[in-house]
């Protein structure tokens, strides 16, 4: 008789509700909306290290940035452009002429070009009518393609715009020559259920056949939505290394990607060993800590304490861990503290070939219990003041910013009477 299965995988019942692409091309977005996060900059050397490993590991397109925002950034794109990548770089540019001639400029091959689509962002922000966004974006277009740019058309705030809008302007901006068609939850309003209807609604208008979805995270579903994406056929998701981004940020590279692989049985060509030190890089040149908890890339998500929990995965990882962290090139950690178990005190002291009594044991097992809860909260704290009062206030700092001032208005002439 066969053996059991260890555990069983449910995906083959839902195969039939899966029209996953083949390929799925990773577009990521770390460089640019990654950098919109507050506080956040990169100088063209950290871009270009972070391109390079993104690169490596098997991402397709890399946006490096928006060359119109400043000369370092534009000097960024450059150097991307011309460092020799096996990735697509990618550079973004409003529907202003100038800010595509910057990108024909920079040597990227590829231009995202952006445009918002929904009435309060028509309306409040560009002050423009639908027939003038219209305009713009087909005569953008069309110089893209003129300047021998591959074309991503993305409307900012796809979710929230009338339906017959998105489809007039996708469909004239394909015959002016867009490549690909990107569809963006601007503000993460989507639920898998919502934006299931919202893509086949998309797919049914446009048939689009290069796709691409930008999510965010406000709700805490930019990576749910984006795998609803793929499964709806989307080729091109975007994501950022640490789930950066803009607020609460983007779909995160590490969890579409290794979901799509491990959850269901689809190869996104990625070197999933090197996402680790990849994340670790980005936390490192973006200033921004990746939560203890985060999953797959936090500290805490292949580390053990609990006594039940270090028992079982001494008996076998399988028990409550879904994957080996040397997938991502991690290594699993067992924490000794209060919720120590028997189990992996035993584990531990194999380390040094030592076997103590079971009258030792429990005397062992009962100190570390106690000195786990007296360890650990004073440096934390410590830590937590440092991190907090540097985080309440990121950017220039208040101080900075009036001594710009006085720099420019030296005798403080310009006040309001
Ligand atoms: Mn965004």
């Amino acid at each position: 008789m066969a053996s059991p299965r260890l555990v069983e995988w449910y995906h083959a019942e839902t195969a039939p509700q899966r029209h996953f692409a083949d390929p799925i091309l990773f577009w990521d977005e770390t460089l640019r909306d990654g950098e919109q996060m507050p506080g956040v900059h990169f100088s063209p050397e950290e871009k270009l290290s972070i391109a390079e490993d993104l690169s490596e590991i098997g991402v397709a397109v890399i946006d490096a940035g928006i060359p119109v925002v400043s000369d370092q950034e534009a000097q960024a794109v450059h150097r991307l452009a011309h460092a020799g990548l096996k990735a697509k770089i990618l550079a973004s540019a409003r529907t202003v002429p100038r800010d595509i001639d910057a990108v024909a400029r920079s040597g990227a091959t590829h231009i995202g070009i952006f445009v918002a689509a929904s009435n309060v962002h028509l309306q409040y922000k560009l002050k423009m009518t639908a027939e003038e966004v219209l305009k713009a974006a087909v005569s953008s277009v069309q110089q893209a393609k003129q300047a021998g740019l591959h074309v991503a058309f993305v409307t900012e705030d796809t979710t929230r715009s009338p339906f017959d809008f998105i489809e007039r302007l996708y469909s004239a901006v394909r015959d002016a020559g867009a490549d690909r068609l990107v569809v963006s939850d601007t503000v993460g309003v989507m639920t898998p259920l919502t934006f299931r209807w919202f893509l086949q609604e998309f797919r049914r208008r446009l048939h689009p056949k290069d796709w691409a979805v930008h999510c965010h995270n406000d709700f805490g579903l930019a990576t749910a939505n984006t795998l609803v994406a793929l499964e709806e056929g989307v080729n091109v998701p975007h994501v950022c290394v640490n789930g950066l981004g803009e607020r609460a940020g983007n779909a995160s590279l590490e969890e579409v990607a290794m979901a799509l692989e491990s959850l269901y049985g689809v190869r996104a060509g990625l070197k999933f060993d090197r996402l680790y030190a990849l994340s670790r890089k980005v936390e490192e040149l973006s200033g921004v800590p990746v939560a203890a908890n985060k999953a797959l890339v936090g500290y805490n998500s292949f580390s053990h304490e609990a006594g039940i929990h270090t028992h079982g995965i001494l008996a076998h990882t399988l028990t409550y861990e879904p994957l080996q962290p040397e997938t991502l090139g991690r290594q699993r950690r067992m924490i000794l503290g209060k919720h120590t178990g028997k189990a992996a005190i035993i584990e531990k002291l194999k380390e040094r070939n030592r076997v103590l009594n079971d009258e030792q044991l429990t005397h062992l097992l009962h100190r570390v219990k106690i000195f786990g809860e007296a360890h650990t909260k004073h440096e934390l704290h410590q830590f937590l003041g440092e991190y907090r009062s540097i985080y309440e206030h990121p950017g220039i700092t208040d101080a900075e910013f009036w001594k710009i001032v006085d720099s420019i208005d030296p005798q403080g002439r310009g006040r309001a009477a």
